[in-house]
Formats: C-alpha cells, structure tokens, sequence
C-alpha cells in the first residue's frame, strides 16, 4: 500500500486489465484500458475487482492444485492466512481478516490461483500496448479505451496518456459513470474523440440503494458536458437492471432528461451476470443473486431508448 502512496500520479497509474480487439467500448476494434478505484458500488458490477483503488488479492479455487502436493502459499504466509478449505475440501481458503494483501503468496503460487488484481503501470507500458493493435484501428476506426473501475478517478494520469495517444494519432474514449469532479472531468474530455457515459436512474433515492451514490452530480455533470462540449460525440448508456431501472418509466425519464443535442446517442445494455465468478475470488457475496432480465421487456424498453435516435 505504501506503492500507493509514492506513486508519482501523473505517470503511473493502476490498471487491472488490458484487453485487446474489443468491439463493444467505442467505435470500431479497439484496445480496452481497465482502471483500478470507482466512487460507485453497482450491486451489479461486472468487474468488481475494480471497485477499490489500491491492488487486491484474488484466489481461482480451479487452478489450485491443491495443498496435500502444493502447500507453497501457506508457506510463504507470515501472517497466518492461507488455510485449508475444509476437511473434504484439499484447495485452500483465504482468511480475510487476517490477510495483509502482502501478496507474497501470489509469488509463490506455481498455478496462478492466487493473482493481484492491479498493477502500477506507466504511460510508455500503456502507449506500446495500446500500438500493438495498430493495424486494426486503422481499419475499423478504432482506437484506445479507458474504461473500469471509473477512469477519472486517476484523471491525472489519464490525461498524461491521452496527451501522448493524441500526438501518436490514436482515437481515445473513455467509459464514465459520470461521477467525478468537473475540474477532473472537463480536463480528461480535452484529449477525446467521444465519450461514453452511464445514466442509471433519475430517481435518486433508487440510484442511492443501487449503487451507494446520489445521482445529483453525474446528472448536473451531463448538463455541463452538453454545453462545454457541444461538438464530443456522447454516447449515454443505462444498463438495464431487474428491480433498479427496468420500467418504461426509468427509461422515459433519461431520455427526457437527455434528448435535444445533437451530439448525443443512447443504447441500452441488458443486465449479465459474466463478472458474478469474480465475487468469489475476491471473497466477497455476489448481491443480485438469483436475478434475471426478461428480454421481451428488454425489447420493449429498447423501443423507447431508440426513439431518440
Ligand atoms: S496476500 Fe500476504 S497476507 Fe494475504 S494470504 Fe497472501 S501471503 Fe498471506
Ligand atoms: S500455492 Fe497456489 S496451487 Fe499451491 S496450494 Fe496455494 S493456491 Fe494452491
């Protein structure tokens, strides 16, 4: 944690995935940036190893090999927090509260069962993966995706990157859930060819429930963005969650609240559980358990997200 601290912000940043040839984050093929640290808890976050801003230890039970043949990670514990699973069970059980997030385990582990999620990384390490996929952002338009976590809350460090990615010619984005400082925000949309940012809900006693934050300063930061940035081509996006936001209502209300510029478009995301695996790695409770999104609803939602186009 003290790497946290010396970290010189503008120059490194913490990053927790770097996935390549994505067509889902932005125009054309595109190379996706993950940020640690968001200032929201969705309850259904798909990446909830981004949540925190310092690295995080994970531990993949299917690739231990168990540890009657291994046992390395116990061994390199001082403070006592690598147990056996249970008497019937051979992988191993992370105690949390006694666990330091040392990560010396992670060193040990021949399988890669025990990994950190996070990892300081510089600009130049970002650019040369990012120019890798060159090839393909000419082709398809693509380009470099921030996404997360929420990118601006290391909007420093991101506008160092975009700095350089404008210079190399690289398109730039970033996925926001809108939810930041406007000093940090309007700094970061100077460096972009579009944006990409979510709108929840416009109830904010449901916004609060959902995603333990108001919705207050995402929605006066829309109506900013509009103005500042008449000519950035936004993209609003709402995913659609069973319980949370799923009536004609909620969605009628966004496209209220966001109609009337020219620059903006709208799209629905149908509510996944792909990132629920990932709760149990970090040893945490996955909270919309037992929840699914019924598509002709979704279809019929859709109807009246489009009708903005
Ligand atoms: S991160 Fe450190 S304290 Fe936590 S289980 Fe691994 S070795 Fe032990
Ligand atoms: S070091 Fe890795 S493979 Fe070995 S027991 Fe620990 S988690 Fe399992």
């Amino acid at each position: 944690m003290g790497e946290t601290i010396l970290m010189d912000k503008k120059k490194y940043g913490y990053v927790f995935n770097i996935q390549h040839y994505s067509v889902h984050d932005g125009p054309g093929i595109r190379t996706i940036v993950f940020l640690k640290g968001c200032p929201l808890k969705c309850q259904w976050c798909s990446n909830p190893e981004s949540q925190l801003s310092h690295p995080e230890l994970g531990y993949n039970p299917n690739k231990c090999i168990g540890i009657s043949k291994c046992l390395r990670c116990a061994e390199a514990c001082v403070y006592g927090a690598v147990k056996q699973d249970s008497e019937e069970n051979d992988k191993i059980a992370i105690d949390r509260e006694l666990c330091e997030e040392c990560m010396a385990c992670t060193k040990a582990c021949p399988s890669k069962a025990l990994e950190v999620f996070g990892k300081q990384t510089s600009i130049d390490e970002i650019i040369q993966a990012v120019e890798k996929d060159s090839a393909f952002y000419a082709r398809s338009g693509g380009g470099l995706t921030f996404s997360g976590g929420e990118p601006l809350m290391q909007a420093d460090f991101i506008t160092e990157v975009l700095k350089v990615a404008r210079r190399r010619r690289i398109n730039a984005t970033i996925e926001t859930c809108g939810y930041a400082e406007w000093s940090q925000f309007s700094k970061v949309c100077q460096h972009l060819n579009s944006l990409i940012m979510d709108i929840k809900c416009m109830d904010d006693e449901k916004h609060k429930k959902f995603t333990n934050a108001s919705n207050e300063l995402i929605l006066e930061n829309f109506k900013k963005l509009v103005v500042e940035f008449p000519n950035l081509p936004i993209l609003i996006r709402t995913p659609v969650i069973p319980g949370f936001n799923d009536t004609k209502e909620d969605i009628q209300a966004i496209v209220d609240f966001i109609k009337g510029h020219s620059n903006v478009r709208y799209e629905l995301l149908p509510y996944h559980r792909l990132g629920q695996q990932k709760y149990n790695y970090l040893g945490k409770k996955y909270p919309l358990e037992g929840v699914k999104l019924d598509d002709e609803l979704f279809n019929r939602l859709k109807v009246i997200a489009d009708s903005l186009k």
